[in-house]
């Protein structure tokens, strides 16, 4: 039995500037072969789940294609290049090729993220799996993705079996793996005959709220549960990604069930209901950076501290609006987590060294978006890489490393963390890494919208989100969509006022 594993995975944000281009990718590592599979130092994910399911079973064997990397570049990458995408699933579709010719295969796992947005080709993922499905003809293709994907029936017919992630923050990558590489594996040895049923609910909404450990999206995730006690074998619902301008954009629903159509169906349908009558939940108002800073402030003189300020709408990672007003609004004790300027890092590694005290101007250089670049002075007490094994629950156990980051101390216990790139804390770790006494804050910034919570939800008293302007938005209404269904809740033209 020969199953073949490939992952080509992104997130686009179409409204940032940086277009994914292949040397984007490549910069960004792309696995061949076995390599793929080697998850060493990784922690838990997709392949880990696969793996895990075809382990001690020697009749199985695991046939590694290809695994891409994040495209590297500063912030969200926007547009995929049709070259990028031809190029790499080209590499995908020869690989499998070769495996066909040497010893066939029996089924194919592809570990995609859902929420692909390609110059020129509309349904990315559903795209992928047809090129795929015309090399390898009726062997099994069944596919995993990510909570944020927009997928549609395009996906259904093309795939034999579809599952997705049901938390957010992402911790169940290694179970739902596992989940579809059991379904594979029972399927080939003729136990199982994968049913799939579809909907799409017409709503899209912001990541911000889209927390599976609180409502709404508990009460969703709740209901597969329950529909997965009753024969179901399972049952998916991806709210969506947003910020990717693409005609499949918003919540789908898989169900897929032991070779029973009706209940399929029946789960599928309930769940479409479900979620159509949390439409309004899915959508709220939040404080922009001036007003959501003051709150913050207040409720620690009140007493209610630390609090983590999750600047969740900068998609860019140069933003600096929160940093703007807790300096401007006197705050102390607090570290701003992730600025990201490249160049100012540079400058600091050519010129000083940790206990220089430096002048300089950080963050809001990409887009205007981004707010104004801030002058700060202080005293430079980390620069050069960093290295340190995640203990948080995202990521648990992976070793990360960064070639370049620093930290200001700007005197009142005031921190700002600066990085190449866009960057949020998972967890205490990445701070603790750069010497920070983490437990002195009362305010912690990330640029995060959920994941961060698995941790910092443990750590602070509020999580408070905020909503400066940014590529991001919790407000829709504000993006310039080209492809947006017309009949999408709430900013599809049929709800626009
Ligand atoms: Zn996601």
């Amino acid at each position: 039995m020969r199953i073949a594993i490939a992952s080509f995975s992104h997130e686009t944000l179409t409204f940032c500037p940086e277009i994914s281009t292949l040397e984007a990718w490549e910069a960004g590592g792309i696995l061949y072969g076995p390599e793929a599979l080697d998850t060493e130092g990784e922690g838990q994910g997709y392949i880990t789940g696969m793996k895990a399911a075809a382990e001690g079973q020697e009749d199985i064997e695991l046939v590694g294609i290809l695994r891409t990397g994040w495209p590297k570049l500063t912030g969200y990458g926007s547009w995929i290049t049709t070259e990028a995408f031809d190029v790499i699933t080209g590499r995908i579709i020869s690989r499998l090729e070769e495996q066909m010719n040497a010893g066939g295969l029996d089924g194919v796992l592809l570990a995609l993220h859902g929420a692909m947005a390609v110059t020129g080709v509309p349904r990315p993922e559903a795209e992928i799996v047809r090129r795929v499905r015309k090399t390898v003809g009726d062997v099994l293709i069944m596919v995993t993705f990510d909570l944020h994907a927009n997928e549609d029936v395009e996906m259904a017919n093309a795939a034999d079996a579809v599952f997705i992630l049901k938390t957010y923050p992402h911790l169940d990558a290694h179970e739902i793996g596992e989940t579809a590489g059991e379904c594979m594996i029972e399927t080939i040895r003729g136990g199982f005959k994968p049913t799939m049923a579809f909907r799409k609910p017409l709503i899209v909404s912001a990541s911000v709220f889209q927390a599976s450990e609180f409502n709404p999206m508990k009460h969703v995730y709740d209901r597969c549960r329950e529909w997965e006690k009753k024969d179901v074998y399972c049952a998916s619902v991806a709210p969506g990604f947003a910020y990717a301008d693409v005609p499949d954009l918003g919540a789908s629903v898989f169900v897929v069930t032991n070779d029973d159509r009706a209940l399929a169906e029946e789960a599928a349908q309930d769940l479409h209901d479900l979620m159509w009558s949390l439409r309004k939940e899915l959508t709220r108002r939040l404080p922009k950076a001036k007003e959501g800073v003051a709150q913050v402030i207040k409720m620690i003189d009140e007493g209610t501290k630390p609090v983590v300020i999750a600047y969740h709408d900068d998609r860019l990672g140069d933003g600096t609006h929160i940093l703007k007003e807790l300096i401007n609004q006197g705050a102390e004790n607090w570290c701003s987590t992730g600025i990201a300027d490249p160049d100012a890092l540079k400058l600091l590694q050519k010129n000083h060294k940790v206990g220089d005290k430096v002048t300089l101007s950080i963050g809001g250089w990409l887009e205007p978006i981004s707010g104004e670049s801030i002058e700060v002075t202080g005293k430079v007490e980390y620069l050069g890489s960093a290295d340190w094994v995640e203990t948080g629950p995202m990521g648990l156990g992976a070793h990360k490393h960064i070639d370049l980051t620093a930290a200001l101390d700007l005197g009142k216990n005031r921190h700002v963390v600066l990085s190449e790139r866009l960057s949020a804390p998972m967890s205490a770790d990445p701070l603790k890494a750069l010497g920070l006494d983490v437990d002195s804050f009362e305010i912690v910034e990330i640029k995060s919208r959920v994941h961060h919570k698995a941790y910092w939800d443990t750590w602070s008293a509020v999580d408070y989100p905020v909503d400066p302007p940014g590529l991001g938005p919790a407000d829709l209404s504000i993006l310039e969509y080209k492809y947006l269904p017309w009949d999408i809740y709430p900013i599809g033209e049929k709800y626009r006022r």
